[in-house]
């Protein structure tokens, strides 16, 4: 079976530097480095993080108090995954008293920036995103109130009246297209909306590489990543919507040679925050097949 890799699959460079960031203040395991909630969203990238004694110590959402012992044996330092935090968060790691590094994505820095700036200049901020997603969750920190996150066009639909200034921004991780059209359905309701698409290059750049797999004749797609990890299941979701058999997997060990047999060639790509060594095996446990 033929198999094409897409060109952006892999670590973006926000994961990247997230990773190098907890490995520096690691220093090679002489220091514990705890992550409130995952750093990156990859299990197995987290598993082997582990080695350096790169620990995830929070929740999921960044919600609950952390556990971490005050009998530590080695100094430890609080890092700040990719997806950011709420301010009221960042108050909270630093009150625990423990050196503080943020991994926090730049671009989501950027929109953590535009959502504070017009929530200050008294503007309603609208968010393109998922409410439950640390991304959003940390975002909504930056609002002081004046958020209201959107997942769809019914819930534009159900917004309370917003007043004459009004700004929209998306999630780092959305899809382009849908932003494009409930943007415009908010505009049409609010002429002054000022609209900012702050869905990341590294997103735009896999959603796009993912669309030249099927036009050079995938017959099925593999997309590779974890399963919480917001841009992997938006790759997923796209890739179906081509209309081809689709497989969400997080290793290789999830691949069931069967369902390949009727494809001659199959496009793979992985989520943002997928290891290259995971990508490396899927992809040569599909040529075997
Ligand atoms: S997907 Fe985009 S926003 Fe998220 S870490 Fe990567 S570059 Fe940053």
């Amino acid at each position: 079976m033929k198999v094409i890799r897409a060109k952006s699959a892999g670590f973006c460079w926000g994961v990247e530097r997230a990773i190098k960031v907890a490995r520096e203040e690691s220093r090679g395991g002489e220091r514990t480095v705890y992550t409130d909630g995952p750093l990156i969203h990859n299990r197995q990238m987290m598993d082997a993080l582990g080695k350096d004694d790169i620990k995830e110590v929070g929740d999921y959402q960044s919600k609950k108090d952390l556990k971490i012992s005050d009998k530590a044996e080695k100094e430890s330092v609080v890092v700040v995954r990719a997806h950011g935090i709420s301010p009221q968060r960042r108050e909270y790691l630093k009150d625990l008293g423990l050196p503080f590094r943020d991994g926090t994505c730049p671009d989501v820095g950027i929109i953590a920036g535009k959502v504070k700036s017009h929530a200050d200049k008294g503007h309603s901020v609208v968010i393109f995103g998922d409410p439950e997603h640390p991304e959003v969750i940390g975002l909504v920190g930056y609002a002081k109130g004046r958020s209201h996150v959107i997942s769809n066009e019914a819930d534009l639909h159900q917004l309370p009246a917003l007043g004459d200034n009004v700004a929209m921004v998306s999630q780092s991780t959305m899809f382009t297209h849908e932003f494009k059209h409930l943007s415009g359905l908010l505009a049409s309701k609010y002429p002054n909306l000022l609209v900012f698409d702050t869905i990341c290059g590294a997103t735009k750049e896999r959603q796009s590489d993912l669309v030249e797999l099927v036009e050079s004749g995938a017959d099925a797609i593999v997309v590779i990543g974890g399963k919480h990890s917001a841009n992997t299941r938006k790759l997923a979701k796209l890739a179906a919507s081509y209309d081809r058999p689709t497989f969400h997997i997080e290793t290789a060990n999830d691949l069931n040679p069967l369902n390949f047999s009727e494809f001659s060639t199959v496009g793979v790509t992985a989520g943002a925050s997928t290891p290259e060594f995971i990508i490396r095996k899927v992809c040569e446990r599909l040529e075997q097949i």
